[in-house]
């Protein structure tokens, strides 16, 4: 980075839908931003669709990867500064300095969090060791791997019991293991999961532990009532738990819900002046592409009327 000693109008922290549309607005405003992203790639959980995306407006792409090409193509068009590789470690609420992982700080007038969420994790031994080496990345790409297999899918909503009618097609068994009383998915997918005669329903199960030498061999399965311990021979497992907010940044620095996600007002406000949160991070209730990008246009739009009426160095927020 070469920009140590530059005063930015705006940091913007993660290069998903929500920072690369929130880049855009920036240059179209006037506004002298900076872009960065932790990963070597801009899209953030665009990445991780692998179906064709069908409801953003005017833009059906085949999966997520090219959606993203098609946004950094704009976003590198609009000529505001973009950085990848390069992850916020830090932030200064007062000074409004982002301190980056290679110890350079950015400093800036408004700091945008735009940080995203990560799938949930069980927590448990044996969840790093087979991360690619058994437990699944994605179900739709995975049905040939899991050809004759067996499985387990850990989770009782939508994403879990989706993939659970997918991978049915081809793996020999497959369990579906919830630590709830009842699945919360879809009734379309919970039909088809529940008829189908190589899938076993474990409700009211937690996962413990996951085993094997190289790769996965069994995982250990609690009830989580009566407490009893067996152990399921599987080849593969897919957790689809929920997601977590990217919230380390901010955590104690600006007011956030009970389960981590940032505090905004309509104009992505949080509760410390000049730091904004805008897409999946601030929006447990609809986190979709469109509304990411749609608080990407708000937020600079936000920042540059508050910079108008800049007064003695300090922000004035109307
Ligand atoms: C499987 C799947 C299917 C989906 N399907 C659809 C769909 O069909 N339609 C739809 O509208 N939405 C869909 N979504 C949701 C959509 O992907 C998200 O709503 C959208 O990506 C949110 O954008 P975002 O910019 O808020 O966050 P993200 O896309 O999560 O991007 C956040 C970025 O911030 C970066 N970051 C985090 N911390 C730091 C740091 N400290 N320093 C620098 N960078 C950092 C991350 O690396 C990431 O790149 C789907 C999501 C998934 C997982």
């Amino acid at each position: 980075m070469t920009v140590t000693n530059q005063e930015f109008d705006a940091v913007i922290i993660g290069g998903g839908p929500a920072g690369l549309s929130c880049a855009i607005w920036c240059k179209d405003l006037g506004l002298d931003a900076v872009l960065i992203e932790k990963n070597a790639d801009f899209g953030g959980n665009l990445h991780n669709i692998y179906n064709p995306i069908d409801n953003y407006p005017g833009l059906a792409t085949a999966n997520g990867r090219e959606m993203s090409e098609r946004f950094l193509d704009h976003a590198k068009r609009s000529g505001t500064l973009l950085r990848t590789s390069c992850c916020a470690v830090r932030v200064d609420p007062v000074s409004k300095t982002v301190e980056l992982g290679d110890k350079t700080n950015l400093s800036s007038r408004a700091i945008v969090f735009a940080t995203g969420v990560r799938r949930r994790k069980l927590g448990v031994e044996g969840e790093e060791d087979f991360e690619g080496r058994g437990i699944l990345r994605s179900g739709s790409t995975s049905v040939d791997l899991v050809a004759g297999k067996t499985v387990a899918i850990v989770g009782g909503g939508d994403a879990a019991l989706e993939n659970a009618v997918m991978l049915s097609k081809t793996a020999a068994k497959l369990y579906v293991i919830h630590r709830g009383d009842r699945l919360s998915a879809r009734s379309q997918f919970i039909d088809i999961a529940t008829t189908a005669p190589n899938v076993t329903i474990l409700l009211g199960h937690k996962v413990t532990s996951i085993n094997g030498s190289g790769s996965i061999e069994s995982i250990d399965v609690e009830n989580v009532r009566d407490k009893t311990s067996r152990s399921l021979s599987i080849d593969h497992l897919l957790i689809r738990i929920g997601v977590e907010p990217n919230a380390e940044l901010f955590r104690g620095i600006i007011k956030t819900d009970n389960n981590g996600y940032a505090e905004v007002n309509s104009r992505c406000e949080t509760s410390v002046a000049g730091i904004y949160a805008i897409g999946d991070v601030a929006d447990p209730i609809a986190p979709t592409i469109s509304s990411a990008v749609g608080h990407g246009a708000i937020v600079a739009k936000v920042i540059r009327s508050s910079s108008r009426s800049l007064q003695n160095g300090s922000f004035v927020l109307r």
